[in-house]
């Protein structure tokens, strides 16, 4: 159970639900918009939501589907910022060295 007694601590319930964390989730919000009840976009992964109108999904084409970067960050900070998750899996990219891979030619 999470300390706000609402809900088992999960990583939706706080991204998303938890109310304890409502004043860091502001800067996510700006961010992510309307987009931020979207668990799996907030961490950069294609949705499998489907735009109720059309049928068809919300990030088009998974093949060419790309994280939004800026989403993903915002997302990483406010985890950061509570400090309640270990960060291994959503953070561990930011550790990568850009660019840095051998060329063998
Ligand atoms: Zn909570």
């Amino acid at each position: 159970m999470c300390e706000c007694g609402e809900g088992i601590e999960d990583i939706q319930h706080l991204l998303i639900r938890c109310r304890l964390w409502a004043e860091q989730r502001e800067k996510l919000r700006q961010v992510a918009k309307d987009r931020l009840n979207d668990v799996s976009f907030l961490l950069g992964g294609w949705s499998a939501r489907r735009e109720w109108r059309t049928g068809k999904p919300v990030d088009g084409d998974r093949v060419k589907w790309k994280p939004n970067l800026a989403v993903v960050k915002a997302t990483v900070q406010f985890l950061q910022s509570t400090g309640r998750m270990a960060l291994k899996e959503v953070s561990g990219r930011e550790g990568e060295k850009v660019g840095g891979r051998e060329r063998r030619e």
